[in-house]
């Protein structure tokens, strides 16, 4: 799943390039870095490897989110619909914006569901921001439909889904402008790190300068550069982007094992009835970083975690109904807006709304879900073996369940 585990020569050899010139700075100093531009390359390689037309590097996805939302003008008063299930990443950089997070229900296939966005829009709706989801996508087809008939942006967070397609195009690549992370555990890694990718310029100029203090990039060196508005500093650091520059050329290397590992886990656990998986919208294009199925209650689920854990074998196995960061349901933080600065009352007010939201829809489909790391080094008879274990788990649990078919 994460690209640390084949972190290697390649990776080395690449840092020690920028540490032999010893500028760690991605902007200027055109004489002593002896024409090593690590970030420049990556970002070109990234625009070639996923077909985008720009991409700004930044230092991590939460980055890239808060850079794509400024160059997209989203800020006070509007409303970005996203959902349920993520990272708490995505309503970090809504709120960092001083925009609106509206969080609505998912359905089966772990992302937004369509039907629940088209409910939440208001006139102070913005944007719409998808999350592919442990590496697979959105309905991003019924979301662009919305998206178009509501003059809205559209904002893939595609940070955990890096090689994922939809309908042949890349994830991240579809929408205004979508983002991933290289963070450690994701598909690709910088350490830390992240991009914006855009087919639109405009998009890619305000990203370039707001992630460098508003530099426009034009002077003939940095103190000469203008800045036609304000920015931070979201930039990555050579040695980060060289990191990726050699992760990047495994990622072809990466999919296929994560694919073949994926399929092979799926045939086991698809024999057993009462198991069943999640809706993938394009079967092609899943980048197979997890697998991710279903049991049909509640109870047998929490049956079949604590088994694995009383067994020692839960590592890898998600079950993000109790997890702290992926679902709403404990983000007690957030449902009581536990900023350490004032926020504006209204915006405050909307935050805390999601304290008394219902999300039913949400909980019955993520109290049932176990997602399955799929690893990029297991051998063959590591998987048989993880795969044995878990299906004997399941079947030993829904064999001592009544039947509720
Ligand atoms: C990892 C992640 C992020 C944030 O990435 P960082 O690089 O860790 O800041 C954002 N959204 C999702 C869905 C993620 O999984």
């Amino acid at each position: 799943m994460p690209g640390y585990e084949f972190f290697g020569e390649a990776e080395r050899k690449e840092v020690n390039e920028v540490l032999e010139t010893g500028i760690l700075m991605r902007y200027g100093f055109d004489g002593p870095r002896k024409g090593k531009w690590k970030a420049k390359e990556l970002e070109e390689a990234i625009c070639k490897t996923f077909g985008s037309k720009y991409a700004q590097l930044v230092s991590s996805g939460t980055a890239a989110l808060t850079t794509a939302m400024s160059a997209l003008g989203i800020g006070y008063g509007d409303e970005v619909i996203m959902p349920s299930f993520t990272f708490v990443a995505s309503f970090e950089a809504v709120l960092s914006v001083g925009a609106v997070p509206v969080m609505v229900d998912i359905d089966e296939s772990l992302t937004l569901d369509p039907a629940a966005v088209r409910n939440a829009i208001t006139p102070k709706t913005k944007c719409i921001m998808p999350v592919h989801m442990c590496g697979s996508m959105a309905d991003l087809e019924a979301l662009q439909q919305i998206c178009k008939e509501h003059k809205l942006i559209l904002l893939e967070d595609a940070c955990q889904s890096i090689g994922g397609t939809y309908k042949g195009r890349y994830l991240g690549t579809i929408g205004d402008a979508g983002t991933f992370s290289f963070d450690f555990v994701k598909t690709i890694t910088c350490a830390e790190g992240g991009v914006v990718m855009s087919n639109r310029e405009d998009v890619f100029i305000a990203s370039d300068g707001y992630s460098d203090h508003g530099h426009d990039h034009k002077g003939v060196d940095r103190g000469a550069d203008l800045h036609p508005f304000i920015g931070y500093n979201f930039r990555i650091s050579e040695l980060h982007a060289a990191v990726g520059l050699a992760q990047i050329k495994k990622l072809d290397q990466f999919l296929a094992i994560q694919k073949k590992n994926h399929q092979a886990l799926k045939d086991m656990l698809s024999q057993i009835p009462g198991v069943s998986f999640r809706k993938i919208h394009d079967e092609a294009g899943d980048s197979c970083t997890f697998l991710s199925w279903f049991l049909p209650t509640e109870e047998a689920t929490r049956a079949v975690v604590s088994k694995l854990k009383e067994q020692g074998i839960l590592a890898g196995n998600f079950y993000w109904y109790d997890n702290n960061w992926h679902y709403i349901r404990k983000w007690d933080h957030l449902k009581t807006s536990a900023t350490l600065n004032p926020l504006h009352p209204e915006l405050k007010t909307a935050v805390m709304h999601h304290a008394t939201k219902d999300f039913s829809a949400s909980d019955a489909i993520m109290s049932c879900c176990v997602s399955t790391a799929i690893g990029l080094m297991w051998t063959p008879e590591q998987l048989k073996t993880k795969g044995e274990q878990l299906a004997g788990v399941i079947r030993e649990v829904l064999s001592m369940q009544p039947a509720t078919v």
